[in-house]
């Protein structure tokens, strides 16, 4: 449920609005819009409870009207939080005006390798620099990541280069480890309805990183997100990185470009693409991420390697150092394209 003030309604009548929605145990939400202000009821109502609302708060002095929100989501949505959220960490900024470039390995696997991958990073102008420490694998026989090691290789790197980082956490119980050392929080696709682990990602101080399921629906996706805000953390940034369909036979994944004017008009959150794991082939993710940007994501999330054949995890989506640069440039351009700073 949405109340919508009138134009010019005073602080007070907004502050009563407020008041009738505590009296019957609902937390109500200030909006602040451009224009006017509107209360959001992020809370599921009965029928009997809507009713009630309804005919008491559209008799108050500043209303404009009450609505029912369509949406199954509520603090993620637009409707209820007007102006689109940024996201900052360090001199780092995602969200409107900006791109994000997220680039490095898959995986973390030596101290030296994670310094040539954040030297390229950094010399190339992205600003923000990936690397898997704890690594969700298809098979448990495959590299499982550096772990602690990998995390601690990761926060040496961040000292040296300045760059922010981000890394995935696949466990509740690890979300203040990870936290420790990293900047962002990623939450894998194979996570994303990790309950247990979205409610403390939630509790955390850290900005979340939240990749869509690989058959989630975009409701699936925005309601995982909820999770994680309605635990009071707000910086949440949603990722697109390619679903499952019908033909996998050149591609990894289908990247879903679709869900990025959607989300944007369904979301105040930021919309980053992963491209890596949309396409799962290296020669095609430089395309995939130009069109991301022109879509209007406010990033993307790149892996690149300094040497992919050796990679010990993906690297057939991985960019070398020269591709990875060169993709740079190209989106350096069209960033201006766009009037974002990149
Ligand atoms: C990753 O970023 O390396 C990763 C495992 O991604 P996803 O969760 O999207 O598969
Ligand atoms: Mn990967």
């Amino acid at each position: 449920m949405l109340i919508l003030m009138q134009f010019g309604a005073t602080d007070a009548q907004v502050k009563a609005v407020c008041a009738v929605l505590r009296e019957k145990g609902i937390e109500p939400l200030e909006l602040p819009g451009e224009d006017r202000v509107a209360v959001g009821v992020p809370a599921s109502l009965s029928a009997d409870q809507r009713i009630a609302l309804e005919a008491i708060l559209g008799r108050m002095d500043g209303v404009s009207k009450v609505t029912q929100t369509s949406s199954p989501f509520k603090l993620a949505s637009l409707e209820f939080r007007r102006t689109k959220t940024l996201v900052e960490i360090k001199d780092v900024k995602i969200g409107p005006g900006h791109f994000a470039v997220m680039g490095g390995p898959c995986s973390v696997e030596s101290l030296d390798q994670f310094r040539k991958a954040a030297e390229v990073v950094k010399q190339s102008g992205a600003k923000i620099l990936r690397g898997g420490a704890f690594k969700p694998r298809t098979s448990p026989y495959s590299f499982q990541g550096l772990q602690l090691e990998g995390l601690k290789i990761i926060k040496q790197v961040a000292e040296e280069t300045g760059l922010a980082t981000i890394s995935e956490v696949m466990s509740a119980d690890m979300v203040e480890a990870v936290a420790d050392h990293v900047d962002i929080l990623q939450i894998g696709a194979r996570s994303m309805q990790n309950f247990p682990l979205l409610v403390e990602a939630g509790k955390s101080q850290k900005p979340i990183f939240l990749k869509r399921g690989p058959s989630a629906t975009l409701d699936e996706f925005l309601l995982a997100s909820e999770y994680v805000l309605n635990e009071g953390n707000n910086q949440v940034i949603l990722c697109e990185r390619g679903i499952i369909a019908f033909d996998r036979a050149y591609t990894r994944n289908t990247l879903d470009l679709n869900a990025v004017p959607v989300l944007k008009e369904l979301t105040h959150l930021p919309v980053v693409v992963d491209p890596s794991h949309g396409t799962g082939v290296a020669r095609y993710v430089a395309a995939m991420a130009k069109a991301a940007l022109v879509a209007g994501a406010d990033g993307v999330m790149v892996e690149m390697h300094p040497d992919p054949k050796e990679a010990l995890s993906d690297g057939s989506q991985a960019l070398d150092s020269e591709q990875f640069s060169t993709m740079m440039d190209d989106l350096r351009g069209l960033a201006a394209y766009m009037h974002l700073t990149l």
